[in-house]
């Protein structure tokens, strides 16, 4: 209880330099990929159907807004207010309903000046982890617009949902932005003008006005630019298109006074800007608070729901990205893959050349992309594997927009998702595997067997499967003999399949390697049997071939030298030994004898199969003659095509989370 407290204490403090740091290093690394959409998406520039122009013959329209992010900001709002008034501008401030203090006296100061109120949300979080929450947010939202006589909205990190904004009684809403790929939700709009969204029923509608420069964020804090260069060249852009130019500045990361810090700039960017849409564009610009375009967007223009690239909206199905980083997630996301094809979605697979990822991928015939590979046992070379891989992933995801990413436990995937704002999915049976601290995924499923107590993941949406996770595959297994003859094995023998403990792996036991020697050794005493070895990696069939040669050269231990289908292996081996988790539990499932000899702590689904006697588990050298059956099973009936409940049930809550 405590160390949870800790940790929600200490996380807003943490993470915040971390995430900067390392979104700094992947924004610079995409900037190349991006370079044709970002500043400037050329295609966003095609003006509405019927578009007769801005009032007044004005060449372009400027809107200025601020989001009011903390307490800091709320401190600096009468000092922006100030400039833009000296300048002869007025904008609006969206406020944090609850996340600190705002005075009735600011806000009617700012109102009695010209300026408008709109509201930055409840709390300054995603307002759409589901549609449930969203409506129950909606409640609150509502109050408070009415309260400040609010009639504009825009979500914190521009995270949208605009069928879920129907739920506002506002007249417009602000969360969304032309193109910029750096955003948690990247999806632009791909346009630089207003766009009427029109409701269903009874709803209303309301006029969505995305922003167009950059945000101040974005370029000084993470780009760390030292002049305005960008903001200039865009705007020249969107004044020659005849556009909306629509402005976010944070006074949360506005510095008025000389003292640097690394989420800050100074205020002269601002003067300097306004100064320069002042003097170069005298006269040709419609300068509106939002509410005032909103208003003349919904009497000129309702009829068009311009979304010009079809995003959002008209969106049919989503995509799906799932990223396949070891070898069992293969035969597992198969039939899943498989299942939502049918359903219509796109499923794009990324693959990490480690294990027998990419050789098992090329035998299920899946597509997928080639990234990153194993960097060994080393936490430093872990870590930065993990940022490698993540840096070559990100600009194909950008690109490729995914609804959601589904993993069984990919931290590159997670920390993606977190950073670009996806969805996330992750389905994992083992829940003592160690958690990446700062990013969960937004949705986590496990069989329903794993005790809710076990699992302590904050904040994570959970949702559960029945049977394990084993079932999805084996239940469509179809076996194939011709392993027999591919691995020489000897019908006269008792086939035994050993599988020896990951040594790389973060749950690593020295016992369990101990426990293996002394399982190889007990084997090779009995006459009539056959080993057949499946190394975790090259290292590790190193060492088995050079500890027992002899056993090699005579086909007493058989190593494979390409990559099998395991289900095969294990339906006609007699037995199973496995220090790892799938295996084990393969075996179990197909109804092959199978032991465990793993030695970290057990997970639930391994103690659940050996209290159904399904799996024995092996705790000493002891145990290997006392508990070890060394018979031969009849393999002529077929493996148990059970119900494919796990397997539905998976595909079922994807495709609802996709609907949402
Ligand atoms: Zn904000």
């Amino acid at each position: 209880m405590i160390k949870t407290k800790a940790f929600h204490f200490l996380k807003p403090i943490i993470p915040r330099k971390i995430q900067i740091f390392l979104r700094r290093i992947l924004i610079n690394l995409c900037l190349h990929s991006c370079r044709n959409i970002w500043p400037i998406d050329p295609k966003s520039a095609i003006p509405p159907e019927g578009w007769t122009g801005w009032p007044e013959n004005k060449k372009f329209a400027l809107v200025l807004t601020h989001d009011v992010d903390t307490q800091a900001g709320v401190d600096n709002c009468p000092l922006i207010a100030e400039i833009e008034e000296r300048l002869g501008f007025r904008s609006s401030f969206n406020f944090v309903a609850e996340d600190y203090k705002i005075s009735k006296e600011l806000i009617n100061s700012l109102k009695t000046k010209g300026f408008e109120i709109g509201l930055h949300s409840i709390h300054h979080n995603n307002p759409f982890i589901s549609k449930k929450y969203f409506e129950k947010l909606a409640v609150k939202i509502n109050k408070y617009l009415k309260d400040w006589d609010a009639v504009g909205f825009r979500s914190p990190s521009m995270y949208h949902n605009l069928e879920l904004i129907h739920n506002l009684k506002v007249e417009y809403d602000a969360s969304t932005f032309d193109t910029d790929p750096f955003e948690p939700q990247p999806d632009g709009v791909g346009t630089i003008f207003p766009f009427w969204v029109s409701g269903n029923y009874d709803q209303k509608g309301y006029v969505e006005l995305p922003y167009t420069l950059p945000q101040d964020f974005l370029l000084f804090i993470l780009l760390q630019q030292n002049n305005i260069d960008i903001w200039k060249k865009k705007l020249d852009w969107i004044a020659e298109k005849g556009g909306m130019a629509l402005f976010i500045i944070h006074p949360d990361y506005i510095s008025f006074n000389r003292n640097s810090h690394y989420e800050k700039y100074p205020v002269k960017y601002y003067e300097e800007f306004l100064t320069y849409i002042k003097t170069k564009y005298k006269g040709q610009y419609w300068h509106v608070l939002p509410r005032d375009i909103a208003r003349f967007w919904a009497t000129n223009h309702r009829g068009n729901n311009i979304l010009s690239n079809g995003s959002t909206k008209e969106r049919k199905k989503e995509k799906i990205w799932i990223d396949l980083d070891n070898t069992p997630h293969i035969p597992f996301f198969k039939p899943i893959i498989v299942e939502l094809n049918k359903r219509g979605y796109e499923c794009i697979l990324t693959a990490r050349d480690a294990y027998q990822v990419i050789a098992l991928a090329d035998r299920f015939g899946l597509k997928y992309k080639k990234m990153g590979r194993h960097y060994g046992k080393n936490k430093i070379f872990k870590v930065l594997g993990l940022i490698i891989r993540s840096m070559e992933l990100m600009p194909i995801i950008l690109r490729q927009k995914p609804a959601l990413a589904l993993s069984h436990g990919s931290r590159t995937q997670l920390v993606i998702a977190n950073l670009l704002g996806i969805s996330s999915m992750e389905i994992y049976d083992y829940e003592y595997a160690h958690d990446l601290i700062f990013f969960n995924p937004t949705y986590a499923m496990t069989p329903e067997i794993i005790p809710d107590s076990s699992i302590k993941r904050n904040r994570v949406r959970l949702m559960k499967y029945p049977g394990i996770k084993e079932d999805v595959y084996v239940s469509s297994y179809i076996p194939d003999s011709t392993i027999k003859t591919d691995l020489k094995m000897d019908d006269e023998k008792v086939i035994v399949t050993i599988r020896p403990p990951a040594n790389e792996a973060h749950y690593f036991c020295q016992a369990s390697g101990e426990l293996f020697e002394a399982t190889i050794k007990f084997l090779l005493q009995k006459e009539d049997v056959q080993l057949i070895l499946i190394p975790r990696n090259k290292k590790q069939e190193d060492l088995i071939s050079k500890t027992w040669p002899s056993a090699i050269a005579t086909d007493k231990i058989i190593i494979p030298d390409h990559a099998i289908n395991g289900l095969d292996l294990m339906w006609f081996s007699d037995l199973v030994i496995s220090g790892g988790g799938t295996m084990n539990r393969e075996a179990a499932a197909l109804g092959v004898p199978v032991y465990s000899i793993f030695r970290g702590t057990i997970g639930a689904v391994d103690n659940y199969l050996s209290e159904k006697g399904r799996l024995v588990l092996l705790e000493s050298s002891n145990d290997l003659g006392a508990k070890i059956k060394l018979i031969k099973r009849d393999k002529n009936f077929s493996p148990n095509q059970s119900e494919k409940q796990a397997l539905n049930t998976i595909v079922n809550k994807l495709v609802e989370i996709l609907q949402k």
